[in-house]
């Protein structure tokens, strides 16, 4: 890891329903960094604002107030379209559905990304075939996401995420809709990337898909409340710690 600064949330406040009767504070001037080579897994109970946060501070949604820096660049300031070009160019997404478009291929849905970007076609052409045939997908790319298995779809998921070669990758629950394998193979893939020097960031409230992460942060009520580095644990301690965490911070709610 080094100390370059890949994220950066400053004062990061999300109040949904603003200006109404309505209005709830789900973020609380959080402010939070995110070095170059972290691997950062945000937990926290159901409802904390996990997703509110990942989505703030990878453009997704905006905040009410408080700033997001990406490689150093302030958001806020960028027009929509900037917004568009700058996240086909630096980010991936991998989200706990999928999100793939069931009316296009396999091959349309990695595309994608490179599409948006206006990529000429021969190139879009032969950086998802290698990328499909690095993740042994490349049988199923005239298929459509219906006709492919979770894991299947997952992976093809994680070549859209990867086919801009991003710096930096968010993941909302990336292995909610996954079994036991699937799980297991799309972390040890996360685990490659990062070690090959990709950042990520991801929302998990399973311990051991967490234990993969060099850091956790557990978010309570819009505030994060705990920041653990893995440091020279090793996975297993690393993972005892976070259930402990857990665990400790589910009895808290319990005593209430
Ligand atoms: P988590 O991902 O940890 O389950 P969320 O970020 O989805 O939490 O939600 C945090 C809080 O913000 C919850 O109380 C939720 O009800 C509220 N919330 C989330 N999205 C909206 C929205 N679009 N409008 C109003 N309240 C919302």
């Amino acid at each position: 890891m080094s100390d370059h600064i890949v994220l950066e949330a400053k004062n990061l406040k999300k109040i949904y329903n603003y200006h109404t009767l309505n209005a709830f504070e789900a973020l609380h001037s959080i402010n939070f960094q995110v070095m170059d080579g972290d691997f950062v897994a945000i937990m926290g109970p159901s409802g904390s604002g996990k997703s509110t946060f990942i989505n703030t501070i990878s453009t997704i949604d905006v905040p009410t107030e408080g700033r997001v820096y990406i490689n150093g660049k302030d958001v806020r300031t960028m027009s929509e379209n900037d917004i568009g070009r700058f996240r086909y160019q630096n980010l991936g997404f991998i989200f706990q559905d999928f999100n793939l478009l069931d009316t296009h291929t396999m091959f349309e849905n990695i595309a994608m990304p490179l599409s948006l970007a206006h990529v000429d076609r021969q190139e879009i052409a032969e950086r998802v075939q290698k990328l499909a045939e690095e993740m042994d997908i490349a049988e199923l790319m005239n298929k459509f996401p219906y006709e492919c298995s979770g894991g299947q779809r997952q992976r093809v998921a994680i070549c859209r995420a990867l086919i801009n070669h991003p710096h930096l990758i968010m993941a909302d629950e990336p292995t909610g809709n996954l079994d036991s394998a699937n799980s297991a193979e799309l972390m040890n893939i996360l685990k490659n990337l990062n070690e090959s020097g990709v950042t990520i960031v991801m929302v998990t409230h399973d311990p051991l898909i967490s234990s993969y992460s060099s850091r956790m942060i557990y978010i309570k009520d819009g505030n994060i409340e705990k920041d653990l580095a893995r440091g020279e644990m090793s996975q297993d301690e690393y993972f005892q710690k976070i259930v402990e965490m857990n665990s400790a911070e589910s009895r808290e709610i319990l005593h209430k």
